[in-house]
């Protein structure tokens, strides 16, 4: 150990790299982390942080219509640069902040493109460094397709520094990114469109919930095209035409791609040492983040396996306390809550209805469709869902669902209950706080 210039050097300063640098170094090992660009990562740069900034910025457009029917008036002016610049700044504050946890964990950060050069290893802009374990944690970044013209289209990355607000927008792809920039979109008055090669939005949601959100997300006027592939894009004058799979060319100022994310895998080395990838390129490893060579590990979105940022921190976590403390941190995979901020919100913690069927002798499910009261008195329209999937065998509920205002901060609460394997009794016998959306949960009957 002693003969290596690091007990760990970390290749990628991003939510699971970061945190497991920290706390190995808290725990007394020596620490290196590298990093080509920003501190933070996606989550940080170009993801969870901008993305959440942005929808809060959207909401507005839905809030100053819910006003007017609690007799605000007045005209309000949305200003793309001021929600660029201010994200900007939030942006390098949280930079900084990365920072400074490094430098207060006395963890030496090293700036650069890292290469593995054998199993202990690393050279970062012509330097080299060993280290008696090594931790990939590089995360991943968007897919493009195959397809002519594809370069003419941007993906997430681009989308938080776009200097002016499209008027159209042709959104590829129906999942979390795709419907999260979508609702931001629309609702700060671009013409969006979203083109999906399914039959329904949000593969591996509830069925319910899916239906319900194309519903709303289309009455908000999203253009929501299913069965229907891109398969060319042309520049046509100041416009770029994307050639639809159903004859239809569709005109638009900025196609997005939004297809799923591919890990950071390509020029670290990793084949040549013997690593494994799986077929999606992720970094396959065991459950303590070891890869096929013993001293190289991984975590979060590199390994293609749940790509959340929390997610990513607790492997961070469990990395750290597996190989510099006592191993007395482990993660449970079971039942992680998850939302998709679109508008409205998406959360969803367990099973879907679709899954219980599978896994249970028999299913109890609870719905309620509902308007909340906040919008009785608005023109919008827009209605909540919310659903319990229980165990009929032994009552325990085994999914939660909602699509509504809210409904990320609700879900999270209701995981805690799920883990602590609440029964629907138990939801029964919860008084409600009234009068709120996420009473419905305790009185479903
Ligand atoms: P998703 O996997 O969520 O969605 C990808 C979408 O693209 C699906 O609708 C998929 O269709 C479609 N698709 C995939 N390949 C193609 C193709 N070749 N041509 C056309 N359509 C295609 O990926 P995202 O990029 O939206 O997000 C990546 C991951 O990042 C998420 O899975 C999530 O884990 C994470 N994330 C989490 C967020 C959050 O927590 N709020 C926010 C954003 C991202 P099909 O259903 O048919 O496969």
């Amino acid at each position: 150990m002693a003969n290596h210039d690091y007990d760990l050097i970390v290749v990628g300063a991003g939510s699971g790299g970061v945190r497991a640098a920290r706390i190995a170094s808290e725990l007394g090992a020596r620490v290196a982390i590298c990093e080509m660009d920003r501190l933070g990562g996606t989550c940080v740069n170009v993801g969870c942080v901008p993305k959440k900034l942005f929808v809060y910025g959207s909401h507005f457009a839905h809030d100053l219509v819910d006003a007017r029917g609690y007799g605000w008036s007045g005209e309000a002016a949305f200003d793309w640069p001021t929600l660029l610049e201010n994200k900007n700044r939030v942006i390098a504050r949280l930079n900084g902040i990365y920072l400074e946890l490094l430098e207060h964990a006395e963890v030496d950060l090293f700036r650069g493109r890292a290469e593995l050069l054998d199993p202990h290893t690393v050279r970062i802009e012509g330097a080299e460094r060993t280290a008696t374990r090594i931790l990939i944690a590089t995360g991943g970044r968007p897919l493009t397709p195959d397809i002519p013209g594809a370069e003419l289209a941007l993906t997430s990355n681009a989308v938080f520094s776009l200097p002016v607000l499209p008027k159209r927008m042709l959104v590829v792809g129906a999942g979390y990114v795709a419907l999260e920039l979508s609702s931001v979109f629309c609702a700060l008055g671009v013409d969006v469109t979203i083109v999906h090669r399914g039959e329904e939005i949000l593969r591996g949601f509830d069925r319910d919930l899916r239906c319900h959100l194309h519903d709303e997300i289309e009455a908000k006027g999203v253009r929501i095209l299913l069965d229907t592939q891109v398969k060319e894009l042309r520049k046509s004058g100041s416009s770029i035409e994307a050639r639809l799979d159903n004859g239809e060319v569709l005109e638009t100022d900025f196609p997005l791609f939004a297809i799923g994310r591919t890990p950071n895998t390509d020029g670290l080395g990793l084949e040549a040492l013997g690593v494994e990838l799986g077929q999606r390129g992720g970094i396959v490893v065991d459950e303590d983040y070891t890869s096929r060579v013993p001293s190289i590990h991984a975590v979060g979105d590199v390994t293609d396996r749940m790509q959340l940022t929390p997610v990513a921190i607790a492997e961070g976590m469990h990395f750290a306390h597996r190989f510099f403390g006592k191993g007395d941190f482990r993660i449970d995979y079971l039942n992680i809550p998850t939302t998709v901020f679109c508008q409205p919100e998406l959360a969803t913690v367990g099973l879907t209805e679709e899954e219980a069927w599978h896994r249970c002798p028999d299913v109890r499910v609870y719905r309620s469709v509902f308007t909340p009261l906040k919008l009785t008195m608005s023109e919008r329209k827009e209605r909540t869902i919310i659903k319990l999937v229980v165990n009929a065998e032994d009552d325990r509920v085994v999914g939660c669902h909602m699509a509504g205002h809210g409904a990320a901060e609700i879900i999270q609460g209701l995981a805690v209950a799920m883990k602590a394997g609440a029964t629907k009794a138990v939801f029964d016998a919860t008084i409600g706080i009234h009068p709120t959306s996420a009473e419905e949960f305790v009185i479903l009957r």
